[in-house]
């Protein structure tokens, strides 16, 4: 058994965790984050960079070494409604100090964010460590225990944070009450090889039954199919022929290669959820980022949200836990702050559920009835503005605060 006692332990090295344990570290806190894979790379990894995140990368002063990682900067959105084709959000419009996303592999960027923090000497960080339970202490959480390739783990801190994500094992084993508030949909995920005569932008398309994702990886089109929840089952029966005719009817530019798409194990099913606890906290424990309130892909806003987590729970609690102190009746404070944007933002993704995605999937819609708001952006551009300012901005944007100690302690 190996035992380590640290100030903060963070469960999960996703874009909440790696974020927690370098606004950590950088304000002089030993943190230790556990990762359960043995990298970064993985099957899915939402890649999108937002606006607020890029200047919280400036505001970091790390903002021009992540752009030399190789990117794609999307100034607009577009989509494929039927025969119809348009903008649904144009950051260029949205008067925003960084008017792009960047499409960056996400085990990119979090490899970048893991490098910065092991500049300092409190970061560690542990791949292959997957967190298997909760050390309670007279009702407090007082550490985790994990497996690793060199046997078992045992992590003493003053405070665990779940960033685990939407599978959190560590928010299932704390007993918090999670409220669900449901998803109609899956996503079948897989690629494709891209030619250079294909187009050159990330794209949705809406087609009968589907809507589809397409984003442009330089050599390979990673793919998003979107499929009425629980319907992975049937689709398999129906058998890989069908399916890639599916896909080459949703992706007419790629019909040549769907034969490639020749084994189930090719095409990954990720299931989606929408939900979030009560309360993200216990005494000695917070959750944050998916392990606090699962996100649907709608707008691809959940490493941002997960991100803003970090840097409100670092704001909040990083001088308290540099200076010893007690730091769980501050737990509530950062739920406190992080509740409303989550909400909002759940409540957007539910109506673009309820009033686009799920006619979709169950086949309800008609598609040459386009839905208004897509109708109304192609006919007012300045509106585009409205979901490109939430998109890339989200609401209640976090700024860094918390202290920086920095390179030495
Ligand atoms: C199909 C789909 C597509 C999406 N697309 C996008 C998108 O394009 N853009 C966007 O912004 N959002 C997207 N989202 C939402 C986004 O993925 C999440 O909101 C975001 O990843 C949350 O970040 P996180 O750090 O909280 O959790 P995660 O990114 O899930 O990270 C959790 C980390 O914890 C690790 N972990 C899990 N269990 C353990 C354990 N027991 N011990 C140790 N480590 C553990 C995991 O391996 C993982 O690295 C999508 C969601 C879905 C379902």
């Amino acid at each position: 058994m190996q035992r380590v006692a640290v100030r903060c332990c963070v469960a999960g090295g996703g874009p909440a965790g790696v974020m927690t344990g370098l606004l950590l570290a950088r304000a002089g806190i030993d943190v230790v984050v556990l990762e359960k894979h043995a990298d970064f790379f993985r099957d899915f990894r939402g890649d999108t960079i937002h606006p607020s995140t890029l200047e919280l990368m400036q505001e970091l002063g790390s903002f021009e070494d992540l752009l030399k990682l190789p990117h794609e900067e999307a100034h607009r959105l577009a989509f494929q409604f039927g025969t119809l084709k348009g903008v649904v959000a144009d950051f260029d419009r949205a008067k925003l100090r960084i008017p792009y996303i960047a499409f960056m592999p996400q085990w990119d960027f979090l490899d970048f964010l893991a490098r910065r923090a092991a500049r300092y000497p409190t970061f560690s960080f542990k791949m292959s460590a997957e967190v298997t339970g909760l050390i309670e202490e007279r009702g407090r959480v007082a550490g985790v225990t994990a497996t690793t390739p060199r046997g078992p783990l045992e992590v003493r801190a003053d405070l665990v944070i779940a960033a685990d994500g939407r599978h959190s094992l560590v928010r299932e084993k704390s007993g918090l009450t999670v409220e669900e508030l449901g998803a109609p949909m899956d996503v079948l995920w897989f690629g494709l090889p891209r030619r250079d005569t294909d187009p050159d932008e990330t794209m949705g398309r809406f087609g009968p039954g589907s809507i589809f994702i397409a984003i442009d990886r330089r050599d390979y089109w990673q793919c998003g199919y979107v499929i009425a929840k629980g319907s992975f089952d049937a689709i398999q029966q129906r058998g890989l022929a069908a399916f890639q005719q599916g896909v080459a009817a949703m992706f007419p530019e790629v019909s040549d290669r769907v034969g490639q798409l020749d084994n189930w194990d090719k095409i990954k099913l990720l299931t989606v959820q929408v939900n979030r606890l009560k309360r993200w906290f216990r005494p000695g424990l917070l959750c944050i980022g998916d392990a606090a309130h699962a996100m649907s892909p709608v707008g691809g806003v959940g490493i941002n949200l997960a991100v803003q987590d970090a840097v409100a729970a670092a704001n909040i609690l990083a001088g308290p836990l540099a200076s010893g102190a007690n730091v769980d009746p501050l737990l509530r404070k950062v739920q406190e702050r992080r509740l409303f944007p989550t909400r909002v933002i759940q409540a957007g993704q539910k109506a673009v559920h309820n009033r686009v995605l799920t006619p979709l999937v169950l086949r309800r819609a008609v598609l040459d009835k386009v839905p208004l708001a897509l109708r109304l952006f192609e006919r007012f551009p300045i509106l585009r503005r409205i979901p490109a300012r939430l998109v890339g901005l989200g609401v209640r944007r976090e700024h860094i605060r918390s202290p920086d100690a920095g390179l030495r302690r």
